[in-house]
């Protein structure tokens, strides 16, 4: 019997094979990865404590019927539920700030802080224009000062780009999108203005509303999720292929007949959706990639994972760091999520770092002297153990070509090819749990 082929067991994977499975279609999931998830995906860290690869939490948001899928492998017994804000906390300019994650304005220089509020308010009036680079986005809504000061060097650190060579999308990914620029009340005002509203943050994050429910696992990692959710899939009668891809395909006419795994198999198909890079398929396809476009540039995730003995000097779950000449940029400690610094006194967490792809594996105790100076241990600590992961490719660089590149990739595709479908960042750049499912409701058609 011909069966849909999902490749990629992440967030986008695991989705539309639930949905494909509800149907009573067979449904054949392969992930090149021995383990699930993707990004969503957990490991063991050091002293076998589990450590997280990307996403840290599952969120109640997005289409109804899918966050219902998603909710319904998490047994309330075995996930703390999260409402209200996370504790996030920041580090930037040498200040460890509890109170928010968001970028400070207010620690610049007071003579730039006032340029940067002046050039803020003189752009409340103006008309919307469009916005072609990261740096026009900016500096139409913050000023050229804010833009300069304080978004140019974070963004070379992610990305390692100028903002001129950045798309306007950029900021829609790891770098939190407001900017602190008041004490609390005035800012609680100003953000009633609409305009305001979408470029400040409030000064501390508990003044800020959000029913958005989050959850992670008592015990293990997040990854849970992406192990209790195949169970269920293969309960319901799919199929789930770990360790292994897609070889070749064999086409008729625009159809693709079967597909041939790296294991050898032969797999009869009906349809394949496609949740991972969309180059991959490309070759296989042998489409063409465009070719008057610059190609695509990567950062991979280079991730340390640590062990100490002592307390943490934060109640943050995520911490981020806007110091533009430090590597991580967010470290999450896991202790604090799940509440267990207990008589053992041991605190894990992760810091992510994106790093180019050439570039070899960072010295682990660089980034965690990093932390140190951060002032995330209190002391005294020990540092136990550290272990590293590194994702190649985690992170596509939001380039100014980074939309019309997909777009014509996935075009050509789809040109291609009639059964066959794009999903999530296979089919266009997004990022986040609700862009993700989203596009799986509209690609598969769902009514939500
Ligand atoms: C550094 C970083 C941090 C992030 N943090 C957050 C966060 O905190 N919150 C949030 O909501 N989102 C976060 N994201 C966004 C995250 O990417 C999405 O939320 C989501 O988890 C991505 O799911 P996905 O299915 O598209 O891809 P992925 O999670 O990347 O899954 C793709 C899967 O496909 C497999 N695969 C790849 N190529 C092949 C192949 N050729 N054949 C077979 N299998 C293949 C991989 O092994 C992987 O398991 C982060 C992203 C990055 C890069």
């Amino acid at each position: 019997m011909k069966a849909s082929i999902v490749v990629g067991s992440g967030l986008a994977g695991c989705m539309v094979a639930r949905c494909i499975t509800e149907t009573g279609a067979p449904v054949i999931l392969i992930d090149e990865a021995t383990s699930p998830g993707g990004l969503l995906g957990s490991a063991s860290g050091p002293r076998g404590l589990p450590v997280d690869y990307g996403t840290h939490y599952v969120l109640d948001t997005g289409p109804r019927a899918l966050v219902d899928y998603m909710l319904e492998v998490m047994d309330p017994a075995n996930w703390i539920t999260f409402t209200g804000n996370l504790p996030e906390a920041s580090y930037f300019r040498g200040v460890m700030d509890h109170d928010s994650g968001c970028l400070d304005a207010k620690l610049l220089v007071e003579q730039k802080l006032w340029q940067g509020i002046k050039e803020t308010f003189e752009r409340v009036e103006r008309r919307p224009v469009e916005n072609d680079t990261l740096e026009r986005t900016l500096s139409n809504s913050l000023g050229p000062t804010i833009a300069e000061e304080i978004y140019a060097p974070v963004m070379h650190k992610l990305f390692a780009k100028r903002l001129s060579d950045l798309g306007p999308s950029a900021m829609k990914t790891i770098v939190p999108m407001r900017i602190r620029m008041f004490d609390g009340e005035l800012s609680r005002a100003l953000k009633k203005i609409p305009r305001l509203d979408k470029v400040l943050a409030y000064e501390k994050r508990w003044d800020h509303p959000t029913d958005i429910v989050k959850y992670y696992p008592r015990g293990g990692g997040v990854g849970r999720w992406a192990n209790d959710f195949l169970d269920k899939l293969r309960d319901m009668g799919a199929e789930v292929r770990l360790g292994d891809s897609v070889a070749s395909f064999d086409l008729e006419g625009n159809r693709i007949v079967r597909c041939g795994l790296k294991s050898g198999e032969s797999i009869d198909v009906d349809r394949v959706y496609w949740t991972v890079s969309p180059a991959v398929l490309a070759k296989s396809l042998s489409v063409a990639l465009p070719s008057d476009l610059p190609p695509p540039s990567f950062r991979d995730l280079f991730l340390v994972h640590f062990a100490y003995r002592g307390h943490p000097a934060t109640e943050a779950h995520y911490v981020y760091n806007f110091e533009p000449d430090a590597l991580p940029y967010r470290i999450t400690l896991y202790s604090n999520i799940t509440n267990t610094v207990g008589s053992d006194g041991i605190v894990h967490g992760t810091a992510e770092c994106l790093i180019d792809p050439a570039e070899d594996d960072p010295e682990p105790e660089s980034v965690m002297t990093t932390l140190i100076e951060m002032g995330l241990f209190a002391e005294p600590f020990e540092i136990l153990e550290t272990t590293t992961h590194r994702r190649r490719r985690a992170m596509v660089v939001p380039d100014l070509f980074l939309h019309e590149r997909a777009g014509r990739m996935s075009d050509a595709i789809h040109g291609r090819c009639d059964n066959c479908s794009l999903i999530g960042t296979a089919r266009e750049p997004m990022f986040g749990q609700h862009a993700i499912l989203d596009d799986v409701a509209k690609v598969l058609g769902l009514s939500v």
